[in-house]
């Protein structure tokens, strides 16, 4: 399988180096060159596979030519096998057609995990053939970070440094990711905002002189293989509910556009998805875009469901790719353009084609918490802020009642216990079983000045395994 940029201009990838690579050099993003199509009769086949064989079944042609079967085979039943769920991703039933896909059995409780307990065990598995060992960076306002850590405590080849606003994370996120401990993984306390953890790696992505020669790695939700390990859950709750002889219908809680962009991919893989509900907070920009047509940058309003808590979304591109015929000339100047103004609309019949199946709202913090506690009431199901956001966006936008609904239920109600509480419910909140000691646990962290070559020195010293490099 080979991978081409969004803007058409960088050099095409093979699955090895796309996993390795973030933004393509023309400042795309990749997608596959031809995406792999399956048939009912195929798809049908694989109604009852345990999760980690029929991921094997969707995403095997994505790896084809740089991981052998057997190989990935085991990785995914590595990779699987450590949730807590033995379904994996089990549903919900919370009326009649209507359900939520639990997403958050994972080590750190959100649907990140899926994705990222893949990619560094993929990571680890490609370096080690190649002899090569390589650093991450990244900052987290909370969720990513610990599912990044968690994806990456096994690995061998792979240091991770993870930045955190000093004390502004809650204390479940911040013991999530500061209890993991191992002579690679590297938690550091920045003294700043999240927006100076975000500057600090973004600089050095762009001057690397600092790492002497060590290649530094992306695991932000514009990686390829994050998208990838996604679209298998779509297979997996349409496969349940009577696809794909039947269609279903999804709502999805969105930020970056990530994990219902991995959604629109397995409607074009072959599975009968009739319908896409975008669910958003107040930051709206998909929403705006959906209902009419104005991707417009606004500013950021923090919200009870920070994980949503963006300005621009940075996987819609890959949809405007599509949109535009995978033109990667037409979609450089959309987003050159969109970079000068902050504005973008597309032509008419391209928003009109996006509206056929994708549907939108966004949703206060009010009406979010009125929806935990009423689903709370009526099906004895504690909903997370971000999830809550869904079901509601789900329940307003069906456009069918006897497809079947199901929510994405993207994270654990314990995360994020401010609106749980606000609902009127937080009594019910209780931390499962295999983290009901986390507050007992001891903690690793180090606090810096909010100082690029600060943060860059103590990368330098520890970035080989806690040696310098
Ligand atoms: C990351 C995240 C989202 C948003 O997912 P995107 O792929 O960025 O759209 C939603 N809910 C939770 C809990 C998250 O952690």
């Amino acid at each position: 399988m080979r991978y081409i940029s969004t803007r058409g201009q960088a050099p095409a990838l093979n699955f090895e180096d796309v996993l390795l690579a973030g933004l393509a050099s023309d400042g795309g993003l990749y997608v596959p060159e031809n995406l792999p199509r399956f048939t009912v009769e195929e798809i049908a086949s694989w109604s009852g596979l345990p999760y980690h064989e029929l991921a094997f079944k969707v995403m095997r042609p994505f790896v084809t030519g740089s991981i052998p079967d057997a190989d990935f085979k085991q990785i995914l039943q590595d990779t699987y096998g450590v949730f807590a769920h033995s379904a994996v991703a089990p549903l919900r039933q919370l009326d009649s057609n209507e359900w939520v896909l639990e997403l958050f059995h994972g080590p750190t409780l959100a649907f990140k995990d899926f994705a990222l307990q893949l990619l560094g065990r993929l990571l680890d598995y490609v370096l080690a053939k190649r002899g090569e060992r390589v650093v991450i960076i990244g900052a987290t306002s909370g969720d990513t970070g610990s599912a990044a850590i968690e994806g990456c405590r096994r690995c061998d080849n792979v240091d991770i440094f993870i930045l955190h606003p000093h004390n502004r994370v809650s204390e479940v996120q911040r013991r999530q990711m500061t209890t993991i401990f191992g002579d690679n993984i590297h938690n550091i306390a920045i003294e700043g905002n999240f927006d100076d953890c975000q500057e600090m790696v973004k600089d050095s992505f762009a001057d690397q002189g600092f790492l002497k020669g060590t290649r530094l790695v992306a695991v932000n939700s514009i990686n390829w293989a994050r998208i990838m390990a996604q679209i298998v859950y779509y297979f997996h709750a349409a496969l349940q509910l009577g696809g794909p002889a039947r269609s279903v219908a999804f709502s999805v809680p969105t930020g970056n556009f990530g994990d219902i962009f991995a959604g629109y991919l397995a409607r074009n893989m072959g599975l009968p998805i009739s319908q896409l509900v975008v669910a958003t907070n107040r930051n709206d920009i998909l929403h705006r875009f959906m209902s009419g047509n104005r991707y417009d940058k606004d500013t950021l309003h923090p919200s009870l469901s920070p994980s949503m808590d963006i300005m621009v979304s940075s996987n819609f591109e890959r949809l405007l790719f599509d949109l535009h015929g995978r033109n990667g000339a037409a979609v450089a100047e959309l987003m050159n353009a969109f970079k000068a103004s902050g504005r973008l609309s597309v032509e008419e019949e391209r928003w009109t084609e996006a509206r056929k199946l994708f549907d939108s709202l966004a949703v206060d913090d009010e009406q979010t918490c009125k929806t935990i506690a009423d689903v709370f009431a009526a099906t004895g199901e504690l909903l997370d802020p971000h999830t809550a956001i869904g079901v509601h966006a789900a329940r307003e936008c069906r456009r069918s009642l006897s497809t079947p609904m199901v929510t994405l239920a993207t994270a654990h109600p314990v995360k994020f216990p401010e609106a749980v509480e606000k609902a009127g419910v937080g009594k019910a909140l209780e931390l499962p079983a295999h983290l009901a000691d986390l507050f007992a646990r001891p903690e690793r962290c180090t606090v810096l000045a909010n100082d690029l070559k600060a943060m860059q020195a103590f990368v330098g010293e520890h970035g080989n395994r806690g040696k310098p490099l």
